[in-house]
């Protein structure tokens, strides 16, 4: 028996448990949160260690000798490691690939936890002389001079953004040639202060009531425009002015992390100030977390996951679009970012704001129920008129024509006027459906129980759900006649209708694959940006975080399909996506309109949305959701089993469900199912679900673990893919 350390190391693999390892009484102390290198089934693995157990006597045969200790200190602060711990818990995810979601790549491969320069983001920034240059420099090489203006406008650049804003390579030869620009690995923040601008009424009451020196949970509820962002920033100054060194993180939707936004940071504060989000190399990645974690950041905007960034100096978190999905990751481990950064606030005894136009339903009821602090901020900062929304019926249209007359004939007086038109549409292609005018057979997809969508540019079938894709068909499968009609619209079918219904006008489609091209999507924003009378025809790429000052007629084609959805959180999506989609019209001094299509124009919540407002719109659903017992007034969790075979996903839950059943029968939990998905065939996979519902949180999340352990023991075929989603946001 000899003297040894043991630790407790969590390993990214999909087991539920943590691993022994021994380790040598060595120079360094094993702490929690120190990276560790072990051996694993024949493999080198990098660990996180999650328990030391000081000294013991074990019989070291009994267990493996770790390789290396990484960390002298740990990387994953004890905040961050019991935050983690508590969402592995609670979304029944092991643990080992909880911490492996919260780790930089470069950590997870055993690199050491340090800024270092990235040699592949090359700025191009001024030199001194070229800063010194007049307000109009260079009078005779314009295009040069354009370039200074931007850099000094802009900042330091990457070669890649100045393409995109249309420079040409010898511009910037001659530049550097004449020592006016250079280029560097480490760009010099050229700060431009904006001064806060004094804040109206509703903004002052708003920041005045958040007290930044404790845990509280404010809800920003303020209406698109209302200057949530101006709240933030100056919380932000209050929080720098009391300490120096305090830190701010502020989470963003995926979509919401624009150039745009960061800029609106970085005018205000002469900080430090990083993003963290998917478009960064991992280095890029690693230096931004480092900087965020030594405390030499004091502002950090990130998406998802950047919840798990560790903070030395930890004062304030902002959620900003708090209802938006992308905060709740859809695969692997399924947390919410939102719901974590108000549990990491609370364990840290910091405020968090929770920002939005249309805040989740969960987050009205908290606040209802006196959990959430609500700041209301009613009136637009700029005193803009809210804009006038109509519905119209669209029954009335030809099955082959997606815009109504009404809404036609109201596209050209806008863009008479020299305005522009956004069309929303969350459905790309030319015609979701190609159906056989002699049999009434559709093509369907050979993997999927879906329709194959039929595309123009370049003429094929593709399904959406698996990717498949064919030559379009020129004849029926089952009957041979070639008389195949495309039923419905996608993008492509409306930019097409727009295009032969108003001749000579600038037509613009937004969605993924108008914009596939690296580059396009900036370059069609710019000319949109750049003014004059255009129609924006899109999907849900265009109904967030772009801000588009000349529109000022916004139609969304599809209302419906939200309304009437069998995902219960159709009706409130759909009312979001409206009231985003009508803040979007008319944000500069020009009026806004917003036409609903919709063939049930007298559904009665599309009604109260119009006549009311969002606020209405939401108490309706909430009454809806208590009387069916739906969340908040009760929690959901599913569980997910795919394969290959039908029968083995089915056999596989019926077998839990038998389980379930053989458990103590507690009436506040209802289990149903199983039950095929929305979608029961997708990709050659087979699909089911169970789901759970209980108003107890804490009876619910015990059931879920006992279920989960279970699974473990019965060691599923590898052919069978399965999955617990805690509080799912997506249904099927
Ligand atoms: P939100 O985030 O609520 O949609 P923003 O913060 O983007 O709103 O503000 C909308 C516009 O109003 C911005 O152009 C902003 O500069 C301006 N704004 C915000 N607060 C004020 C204020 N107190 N006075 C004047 N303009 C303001
Ligand atoms: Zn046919
Ligand atoms: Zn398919």
């Amino acid at each position: 028996m000899t003297e040894l350390f043991c630790v407790q190391v969590a390993l990214p693999v999909p087991l539920r448990q943590l691993f022994d390892y021994r380790l040598a009484p060595a120079s360094a102390p094993a702490t929690v949160g120190a990276r560790i290198r072990v051996p694993f089934a024949g493999r080198e693995l990098v660990g996180v260690i999650m328990a030391v157990k000081a000294s013991g006597t074990v019989a070291p045969e009994k267990i493996k000798s770790a390789i290396e200790l990484l960390d002298p200190e740990p990387v994953l602060p004890a905040d961050i490691v019991q935050l983690l711990s508590w969402a592995a818990d609670y979304y029944h995810c092991p643990i080992g690939e909880a911490i492996q979601a919260a780790l930089p790549v470069l950590l997870r491969q055993g690199e050491p936890p340090e800024y270092q320069q990235d040699p592949h983001s090359r700025y191009w920034q001024l030199t001194p002389e070229g800063q010194g240059l007049p307000d109009q420099p260079l009078r005779k090489a314009p295009r040069q001079a354009e370039l200074i203006l931007y850099l000094r406008e802009q900042g330091p650049s990457r070669w890649q953004d100045l393409k995109t804003a249309g420079f040409a390579r010898d511009a910037l030869k001659r530049l550097c040639e004449r020592q006016l620009i250079e280029p560097t690995h480490a760009p010099r923040r050229q700060f431009s202060p904006q001064a806060a601008l004094p804040l109206n009424e509703d903004q002052r009451l708003a920041l005045d009531n958040i007290d930044l020196s404790k845990y509280n949970t404010y809800l920003l509820d303020g209406i698109t425009g209302s200057g949530k962002t101006e709240v933030y920033l100056q919380a932000i100054a209050r929080t720098l002015e009391a300490n120096p060194l305090a830190q701010t993180l502020v989470l963003v939707p995926e979509i919401g992390l624009t150039p745009q936004t960061i800029r609106r940071f970085e005018r205000r504060f002469d900080e430090d100030i990083v993003t963290l989000h998917s478009g960064l190399s991992d280095r890029e990645r690693l230096n931004a977390w480092t900087k965020a974690s030594d405390g030499s950041a004091r502002i950090i905007i990130g998406t998802r996951s950047a919840i798990f960034t560790p903070l030395r100096h930890p004062s304030l978190i902002i959620v900003d679009e708090e209802h938006d999905g992308s905060f709740k990751q859809q695969d692997g481990f399924r947390y919410s970012a939102r719901d974590l950064a108000c549990l990491r606030a609370k364990n840290l005894g910091i405020p968090i704001i929770l920002g939005s136009a249309t805040p989740a339903l969960e987050s009205l009821y908290n606040a209802r129920r006196q959990r959430y602090t609500q700041l209301k901020l009613r009136q637009r900062a700029n005193q803009q008129a809210a804009p006038r929304i109509q519905i119209v019926d669209s029954n009335e249209c030809a099955p082959d024509r997606s815009i109504t007359d009404f809404s036609m004939n109201a596209i050209r007086r806008h863009l008479d006027a020299g305005n522009q038109v956004l069309v929303f549409l969350n459905r790309r292609g030319y015609a979701p459906t190609l159906q056989c005018y002699d049999c009434g057979s559709q093509v369907l997809c050979p993997n999927c129980d879906a329709r194959l969508t039929l595309h123009q540019q370049p003429r094929h079938l593709h399904c959406h759900h698996c990717d498949y894709q064919s030559p379009a068909l020129t004849r029926c499968s089952n009957c041979n006649s070639h008389k195949l009609l495309a039923l419905g619209s996608g993008t492509e079918r409306s930019e097409e209708l727009l295009a032969r219904e108003l001749p000579g006008t600038d037509i613009i489609r937004i969605d993924r694959d108008s914009t596939r091209q690296k580059n396009s999507l900036e370059n069609k924003l710019a000319s949109i940006k750049s003014g004059g009378p255009c129609v924006l025809v899109g999907t849900q790429m265009i109904a967030k975080g772009h801000h588009f000052p000349d529109v000022t007629l916004a139609i969304i084609l599809d209302v419906d399909s939200g309304l009437l959805s069998a995902d219960f959180r159709g009706p409130e999506r759909m009312g979001q996506l409206i009231t985003q989609v009508a803040g979007r019209a008319g944000r500069a001094q020009k009026p806004g309109e917003v036409i609903l299509q919709s063939r049930t124009p007298e559904h009665p919540l599309l009604n109260l949305l119009v006549q009311q407002d969002y606020q209405q719109f939401a108490e309706a659903i909430l009454t809806e959701r208590e009387i069916t017992l739906m969340p908040p007034y009760s929690h959901l969790a599913l569980l997910r089993a795919d394969a290959p075979n039908a029968e083995q996903a089915l056999h596989f839950l019926q077998g839990l469900r038998i389980f379930s059943d053989s458990l103590p029968h507690d009436p506040a939990l209802q289990v149903l199912g199983p039950m095929p998905s929305l979608m029961e065939k997708r990709g050659q996979r087979f699909r089911y679900l169970i789901q759970l519902k209980s108003t107890s949180r804490g009876l619910l999340n015990q059931h879920l673990q006992i279920l989960a352990h279970h699974i473990s023991e019965l060691k599923p075929h590898r052919n069978l893919r399965w999955s617990i989603d805690v509080d799912p946001q997506d249904m099927s």
